[in-house]
């Protein structure tokens, strides 16, 4: 889910509102009450507390069900499903304590177009495994909707289900029948409810819940829910596969006997249909690996047939050829890299400053522990310095600051250092295997749900900076500017204009500061483009990147101001107040000197200014 939006306001709950955590935000709201992001004091982890509406708490039905919500999560212990933490009642306060997913839930990556037949098919498959799983353990979970599946993006985006408040215990399975009262009933949702469910709740089996998942995988296939006499997905969507059409038929059809009598059954239809690999999963292994892994396979087949001394020879002269060959042409863009999981994940916090009203975010002192996330390479985290250590065949990483800061723009900055790499004795006999090694990159960005980035990457060897970026299948590119780097740190800046959406990159700092090439046009609903809140993140390719002065702020447009009528010569001179008020927007500076900027790859949209 994501944060909740920067207008969403909850009472601040007082330090023992529930003991042991520490409740930071609101996250979400439903039926059954909040959701807070919160931290556990005794494990400095974050999770999600779910906390019982305090009307609701006198209603005795509502405190069963919220029990029940407890006991079928507890029942459950699944990849694609929340797991709970702790369930407890501090005076009238009733909570739940879970896993907390950092992500935005279903009806949130709906609401992007973006989403391919592919992608769409892969998560719902996630959700049918839960399902199939829950059902195994004879928990029904009732009511199955967008708001109801959320997704990991920490765990590269992975799916999964949440909120059992409605969840019923299949007797079959020799667990208790929960009785659904007329209150839980009006509480499922009724485009994605059964008809038996809508007209007694107490018939409804496993199969309100395939009915649940036809409506499901029908919004993700079409856009909309299907309604009275509907078009099959693939009327609507003529590049579909039919065979979806016969799931998603048989998922809705009215009576329970008609539908799929089982998950499994469900499943063996669709398997056949889900896409093999995902894209991302190809570029996981770097040219090293993937040297290592076929050289290895070819060297057992040939060991067999030939003398080892011949193997080991030709290797040496196939194996350099190949990986010289390999890490040139396989280097990906600098952004792309950065963004691929390569699997470690190492979640940290660091003492630092967060302050909503001003939507200012600094690393370094200050009251807030701050959490930061390394991806794909371990970072040395001190206040506010970050620090990717050189390693053998060190790959790229990256390090979120895994706190979204509100405004309608946003301006992160940061300094980063290249150190010059430590020359070797072992380099010449290295770059004979595996070419020259590479320079370090280090780059400042934002990043939003997986694979959607925009990277401003500065090369140790004095290669041109380049700004990237990924906000979907149309805004994509690449543009790199003859900027020279200055000895040493060098401060880079990554900027959304709060009245134009405008994003731009500087580097350098106050005088010194430049704009590499031109503004890259995100407009005014940018933020969507990350598909959720963007995040400041730094990333180091090969060799070590140093980092210090994280900052990131929220940027609102100027007050408007009322010129007053002045008759004096001093008309042209801006007034003071206004200098200072609209400092801000003066600061994307105009490029000096005017910059040629080489679009080493068109954006295919209309991402640029022209
Ligand atoms: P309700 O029963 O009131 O609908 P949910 O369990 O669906 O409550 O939670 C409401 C919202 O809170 C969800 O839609 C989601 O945005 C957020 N949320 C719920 N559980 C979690 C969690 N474990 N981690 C992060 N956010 C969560
Ligand atoms: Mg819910």
């Amino acid at each position: 889910m994501s944060p909740a939006d920067d207008t969403t306001i909850s009472r601040p709950k007082p330090a023992d509102f529930i003991p042991g955590y520490r409740l930071d935000k609101l996250v979400g709201k439903g039926g059954m009450g909040e959701v807070y992001q919160a931290v556990q004091l005794s494990l400095g982890r974050t999770v999600a507390i779910k906390v019982l509406a305090a009307e609701l708490a006198t209603d005795a039905n509502f405190v069963a069900r919220f029990d029940k919500e407890g006991t079928a999560l507890a029942a459950l212990r699944h990849p694609h499903i929340v797991s709970i933490v702790d369930k407890g009642r501090n005076e009238n306060t009733y909570y739940l304590v879970m896993e907390f997913v950092d992500g935005p839930s279903l009806r949130e990556v709906l609401r992007s177009p973006l989403l391919d037949a592919g992608q769409s098919l892969r998560m719902f498959m996630q959700i049918c495994n839960a399902i199939d799983y829950a059902h195994g353990r004879g928990v029904i979970h009732r009511d199955l909707k967008p708001e109801n599946i959320l997704f990991d993006e920490q765990a590269g985006g992975i799916a999964k289900v949440t909120d059992f408040g409605l969840a019923g215990f299949d007797e079959r399975a020799g667990m208790r029948a929960l009785n659904l009262t007329q209150t839980n009933m009006a509480m499922g949702t009724a485009s994605y409810m059964a008809p038996e469910q809508r007209t007694d709740a107490k018939s409804a089996d496993h199969r309100a819940d395939i009915y649940a998942l036809g409506v499901l995988l029908y919004e993700m296939l079409v856009g909309e829910v299907p309604v009275g006499n509907f078009d099959l997905p693939s009327v609507r969507k003529p590049k579909l596969d039919r065979r979806l059409d016969a799931v998603v038929k048989r998922c809705l059809k009215p009576t329970p006997e008609e539908r799929y009598s089982s998950m499994k059954e469900m499943l063996a239809d669709l398997e056949p249909l889900g896409p093999v690999t995902s894209v991302l999963s190809n570029a996981r292994t770097t040219p090293l690996q993937r040297f290592k892994l076929r050289a290895a396979k070819w060297a057992r087949r040939t060991v067999r047939a030939t003398a080892a001394v011949v193997v080991l020879f030709a290797m040496v002269l196939i194996g350099a050829a190949y990986a010289r060959h390999d890490a040139r042409e396989k280097r990906q863009p600098a952004g792309i890299e950065l963004t691929t999981d390569f699997g470690g994940k190492w979640p940290m916090t660091t003492p630092g400053r967060f302050d909503f009203t001003n939507r200012t975010l600094a690393l370094g002192e200050g009251p807030d522990s701050i959490p930061v996330v390394a991806l794909g390479r371990q970072i040395e985290l001190k206040g506010d310095r970050i620090r990717f250590a050189p390693g053998e065949g060190a790959v790229a990483g990256r390090a979120v600051v895994d706190q979204a800061v509100p405004g309608a723009g946003l301006e992160v900055t940061v300094e980063a250092q290249l150190p010059k790499r430590q020359a070797s004795r072992w380099d010449p006999l290295k770059a004979m295997f595996f070419g020259p090694a590479p320079d370090p990159r280090a780059a400042l960005m934002l990043v939003g749900e997986p694979g959607r980035f925009v990277a401003l990457v500065i090369d140790g060897s004095g290669a041109e900076p380049t700004l990237e970026w990924a906000l979907g299948s149309e805004k994509r590119g690449t543009l790199a500017a003859p900027l020279s780097l200055p000895e040493g740190f060098v401060q880079l800046t990554l900027r959304v204009d709060p009245q134009t959406g405008d994003l731009s990159a500087l580097i350098g700092k106050d005088r010194d500061e430049r704009m590499l090439g031109d503004v890259l046009s995100l407009g005014m609903k940018w933020k969507e483009l990350f598909g959720e809140p963007p995040r400041a993140a730094v990333g180091c390719l090969e060799g070590s990147c140093g980092f210090s002065q994280v900052h990131a702020r929220g940027l609102q447009p100027p007050p408007v101001i009322v010129a007053e009528p002045i008759e004096t010569e001093e008309v042209k001179e801006p007034p003071s107040a206004t200098a200072t008020s609209t400092k801000k927007v003066t600061r994307n500076p105009p490029p000096i000197p005017p910059l040629k900027a080489t679009v080493k790859k068109k954006p295919s949209g209309p991402a640029r200014k022209k």
